[in-house]
């Protein structure tokens, strides 16, 4: 929280920790001191070398301390998934403050940065993330998409709704036809405050009629938004379930590919030679078939989940073994937030081992962001994020399911040793 008197606004923290992952190289260090500084990190030591005097102490002794973790695919803002339309029974400023809550579970859970990839409502995830900035809400570092790039019927449009009923603009930002629309929507995006570009490339499981493997924007639609954002730094990701347009979207030099189900051998080795980043979802499928069919979601959403699941375990283990860069995204929102953690022990059952899991949530991620210079390792420098367990991650890898303690620019945010009991 912002410290209004500025009385210790100075002072250094010094977090003492029974074990600290150093996700690098992948060495587990007993009993150092992570020195922190206005936020940052700025050194590490043994515990024998002593504590400064005037530091204020963390103390994590008994606890494994590892870097903030990063959520490379949430949708932070409105509703978790329900068998209605989206986003059509709440204001934009119901969904920005159900957004709160999720913001609260998902650090709470460890994950300290989030690329967040669309609200329905246009720039709404950007209000969070600034409110989060100021120190009003209490939330992870966000990076957000302000809107879905997509066709007209699109996996990022709303559909399901009778043909006379007319949506408001923030409802429709993100729908192009033309090239040309594609390069002025990813303009306004990032003028109006957007972080990274999301084109639906493909269609979608949750949206009514849309066919998952079939490809709804064109390689020159895709291109033109990579081209555009280059002029502002900010990179594209593609949600593709389709082969074909996960090719579309590498070939036009997209960031990322999202979800990626259907990939065929072609498009996983196009991955591992460009190096484009493989953002792959895993646990939220697994909740979804176990609980949506309870809470009334629709037969044809039911059998679309069963079918991509089944291939994207496939695809995964194929993905790991070629050696492609797997970052961690769960698309949070379709399973309830807070949860994120639970995907490391589906990434290892499928062919990671738990360090290469850890490192597509730290390091990895933090590339994919183009934010590897302050989120993503406990580096001097970086952001004094962290996620403190119990127990050893490098061999039982859902400890990360319960973080003991997080901590966000050397703050403590969360300590179960408090808030629940031991
Ligand atoms: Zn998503």
């Amino acid at each position: 929280m912002p410290n209004p008197s500025g009385d210790w606004a100075d002072r250094p923290i010094a977090v003492r920790a029974g074990r600290l992952l150093d996700v690098e190289t992948g060495e587990l260090r007993g009993d150092r001191v992570l020195h922190i500084r206005d936020g940052r990190v700025a050194g590490e030591a043994a515990a024998s070398d002593g504590i400064p005097d005037d530091a204020s102490v963390v103390d994590l002794t008994g606890l494994t301390v590892l870097p903030g973790l990063i959520d490379l695919h949430t949708h932070l803002v409105g509703d978790v998934q329900t068998a209605d339309v989206p986003a059509t029974t709440t204001s934009a400023a119901e969904e920005v403050l159900i957004g709160v809550r999720h913001a609260r579970q998902t650090i709470e859970a460890g994950f300290t940065t989030v690329r967040d990839l669309g609200p329905f409502r246009a720039f709404t995830d950007c209000a969070l993330r600034d409110a989060i900035d100021r120190g009003d809400v209490l939330g992870p570092r966000m990076r957000c998409a302000g809107a879905f790039i997509t066709s007209p019927w699109g996996g990022g449009a709303l559909v399901g709704l009778a043909l006379d009923i007319e949506l408001p603009e923030d409802l429709r930002f993100g729908i192009v036809t033309t090239v040309d629309e594609v390069r002025e929507r990813v303009r306004r995006l990032l003028i109006g405050g957007a972080n990274v570009i999301k084109c639906i490339g493909t269609g979608a499981v949750l949206t009514r009629g849309g066919v998952p493997g079939a490809p709804e924007l064109s390689e020159d639609q895709i291109r033109a938004a990579v081209e555009e954002a280059a002029w502002y730094d900010a990179f594209v990701a593609v949600h593709a379930h389709g082969a074909e347009g996960a090719k579309r979207a590498i070939r036009a030099g997209a960031r990322s590919v999202e979800h990626g189900s259907y990939l065929d051998d072609e498009a996983i080795a196009m991955l591992a030679d460009t190096g484009t980043f493989y953002v792959s979802d895993l646990y939220d499928g697994v909740w979804a078939l176990e609980f949506g069919g309870p809470a009334g979601w629709p037969a044809e959403t039911m059998r679309k989940l069963g079918e991509t699941q089944e291939s994207t375990e496939v695809v995964f283990g194929k993905a790991v073994a070629a050696g492609v860069r797997i970052g961690f995204g769960t698309d949070s929102g379709v399973y309830p937030h807070g949860l994120n953690g639970r995907q490391f022990a589906w990434y290892v059952r499928l062919g990671m081992s738990p360090l290469a899991a850890i490192r597509s949530a730290t390091t990895v991620a933090a590339e994919a962001m183009g934010w590897d210079d302050r989120v993503g390792s406990l580096a001097n420098g970086r952001f004094a994020d962290l996620v403190a367990v119990a127990g050893d991650p490098l061999t039982e890898v859902t400890v990360l399911e319960r973080p003991v303690v997080v901590a966000k620019a050397g703050e403590v945010v969360f300590d179960a040793r408090v808030t629940r009991p031991a």
